[in-house]
């Protein structure tokens, strides 16, 4: 197929991520040689007069063509063996979950993305998962946790929403395999950008693709890489496929589109997080600044070795007044829009105890923000006046 002819073509020079992501690959559209792929909506292919696939496709649910260069772009990135991109970051989370078997035991964070600890709760258990939560970040409860021969999976979220608790990949992964277990890493917060979790031993590498790979808030995404093309990859392909959660060609299209300035956009993302982490680490109104990048975050020393580039563009303040305090503060920013998601190029910020609920493990003097590129100076006098007026 030409597409490979040309992946073939590119891997063979060793160009930098950024080099890689700005030109989506270099990729050339075979028929027209335009430098952005065309979106393929057909959902059925041709077969020739002997009844074979003229270009070995059938029907869109196993694959679409507008999938291949943002896949094969993501896997690059991640430096992985292969990659899928999936309907959101949900479908290919659980679908990690869904290829292993009734008794099977994994390990969580008990703080991570809620959808997904609500889905082990409501579906995984059902399922006939064993499901042990264990402290975010910390590694020595992973190994108290792990079950050898029972244990299939480690799961972990680094950095970890909304506490942004970073945990020591290379060190999880050792734990998990000690077990016989393998290591999935949702790097949803970090990009490859600022970490490469198969580098550091992890097997499989989940993004929500609707954050940070897409950046721009109008695409619903999610992905898997892979460490190695073993029978756990060819299993996920087929929950892929038969159940159904195949992303749209033109979401696709879009996602490729997003990943073309994912360097420039996380750098600095990084930059604006950190400058306001430090400007408010020390404010009369703030408990406390939740950010990996500040010296007085737990895992700051983790993350340092760990993350390059910068600490992402997560950060949670907790604000003196406890949940009222911060409704207060929320009600009064203007430049931030009260919104849920995180990784766009607008800056948003959540109350995330009122949006999980009672049971939310989350503090409720937590607000979350996810950084933007606006001007950081916007941005640090907006969070000012709301301290202020709150
Ligand atoms: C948003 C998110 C998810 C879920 O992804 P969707 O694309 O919304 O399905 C999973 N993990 C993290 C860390 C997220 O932020």
């Amino acid at each position: 197929m030409p597409d490979e002819t040309r992946q073939k073509k590119v891997a063979k020079t060793a160009r930098r991520p950024e080099t890689l992501a700005a030109q989506g690959l270099g990729w050339l559209c075979g028929d027209t040689s335009a430098v952005t792929p065309p979106i393929h909506p057909a959902t059925s292919y041709a077969r020739d007069d002997a009844y074979e696939k003229r270009a070995g496709r059938g029907y869109t649910r196993d694959d679409n063509p507008t999938y291949d260069q943002v896949e094969c772009l993501l896997r690059d990135l991640e430096g992985g063996a292969d990659a899928m991109v999936f309907a959101s970051g949900m479908a290919a989370a659980t679908a990690v979950f869904q290829a292993l078997g009734p008794g099977d035991h994994v390990v969580a964070p008990q703080v991570m993305y809620f959808g997904l600890r609500n889905w082990l709760e409501q579906v995984g258990r059902h399922w006939g998962l064993g499901v042990t939560f264990v402290p975010p970040g910390d590694v020595d409860a992973i190994a108290a946790a792990v079950r050898p021969g029972a244990t299939k999976l480690v799961w972990l979220e680094t950095p970890c929403n909304p506490t942004w608790a970073v945990t020591d990949v290379a060190a999880a992964a050792a734990v998990a395999h000690d077990a016989g277990a393998i290591l999935g890493v949702d790097s949803t917060a970090a990009t490859p950008v600022l970490t490469r979790p198969i580098e550091l031993g992890a097997d499989v590498v989940m993004h929500s693709a609707t954050k940070y790979l897409n950046g721009h808030s109008d695409v619903l995404a999610g992905a898997l890489v892979t460490a190695t093309k073993d029978a756990t990859w060819e299993r996920l392909r087929y929950l892929r496929f038969e159940g159904g959660a195949m992303l749209g060609p033109f979401e696709a299209w879009l996602l490729l589109r997003g990943m073309r300035t994912l360097y420039l956009r996380v750098r600095r993302q990084s930059e604006s997080a950190l400058t306001i982490a430090r400007r408010f680490e020390r404010h009369p109104k703030i408990v406390e600044v939740l950010y990996p990048g500040l010296e007085s975050h737990p895992g700051h020393a983790v993350a340092a070795a760990q993350m390059t580039v910068g600490f992402g563009g997560m950060l949670s303040l907790r604000v003196t007044g406890g949940s009222a305090g911060a409704l207060a503060t929320i009600k009064a920013l203007k430049v931030f829009v009260r919104a849920t998601s995180l990784g766009g190029v607008e800056s948003l910020v959540e109350h995330r105890a009122t949006v999980e609920g009672p049971e939310s493990p989350v503090p409720d003097d937590l607000l979350r923000l996810s950084i933007g590129l606006e001007a950081p100076e916007d941005l640090i006098a907006d969070i000012e006046q709301a301290l202020d007026n709150a």
